[in-house]
């Protein structure tokens, strides 16, 4: 079974740990564990690692490709990817285009709604309080990050979405919403942590077909099969446009 790499940990999430590679750098592992419902519901998968890196790492390449700037260097090994270090905020930055999960129930609206313009929501990390979601005059009570900061990660959130909204097209993929991290690296706000079907909704165009992880919140199926499929068709995809 793939285990971190050696070194100081920094960080023991649910799905990843980090491990210190150097001043600078981190080793990003992905875990097989898939948790919902703030882990009350968990299940070991062989493999969800290894693929969630594989689809992690190819976003975030092509999200270079298009000038959007991210904490990814190089693969380590089939589960490991080797990261720049940053001081990771304690926020979620959430981007919906269609209505599903905790917006549904916030808002009563029916799901797969359409969000037009998209919905950019903060939520801070914090498991004791169930990760509730804040206002920019909540993150600047709690001093997570300025005013300035908040509006540099909202526009930054939409246009990462966006770009990942066009590709997931073109791979037949309807992006229902999804989310994101960030941290500081030499004082600048950096995309980080990871980009999977784990952390965002994924529905195939024509069928509907769900391939993220509400396959494991909801038990609607098998989780590798979706995930699977979204790495082979991301992949199909950026190949056609590649000249
Ligand atoms: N999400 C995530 N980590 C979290 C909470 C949400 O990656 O701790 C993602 C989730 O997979 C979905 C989006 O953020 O793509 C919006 O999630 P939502 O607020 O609907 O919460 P959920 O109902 O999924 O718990």
């Amino acid at each position: 079974m793939p285990q971190p790499t050696a070194g100081v940990q920094l960080y023991q999430g649910k799905a990843k740990t980090v491990t210190l590679n150097d001043a600078q750098t981190v080793n990003l592992f992905f875990k097989d564990d898939v948790t919902a419902f703030n882990a009350q519901k968990h299940r070991v998968i062989p493999g969800k690692g290894c693929i969630n890196s594989r689809i992690s790492e190819v976003l975030f390449i092509y999200l270079r490709s298009v000038g959007i700037s991210n904490h990814y260097l190089k693969r380590i090994d089939p589960a490991t990817l080797q990261c720049q270090r940053a001081e990771m905020l304690p926020l979620e930055v959430v981007v919906r285009f269609v209505t599903a999960g905790s917006l549904v129930k916030r808002t009563g609206l029916p799901p797969l709604s359409p969000c037009d313009p998209p919905v950019i929501e903060f939520y801070y990390k914090r498991d004791d309080l169930g990760d509730p979601i804040v206002n920019s005059d909540h993150i600047r009570l709690l001093n997570l990050a300025s005013v300035e900061d908040v509006a540099h990660l909202s526009a930054q959130a939409l246009k990462t979405a966006g770009a990942l909204h066009r590709l997931c097209g073109r791979a037949g993929l309807n992006l229902i919403d999804i989310k994101f991290e960030y941290g500081r690296h030499n004082g600048a706000l950096i995309l980080a942590d990871e980009i999977s079907p784990d952390s965002c909704r994924l529905h195939d165009r024509k069928t509907g077909r769900i391939l993220d992880k509400d396959l494991f919140r909801r038990d609607l199926g098998d989780l590798l099969d979706g995930y699977n499929e979204v790495l082979s068709r991301l992949q199909s995809a950026l190949l056609e446009e590649s000249p």
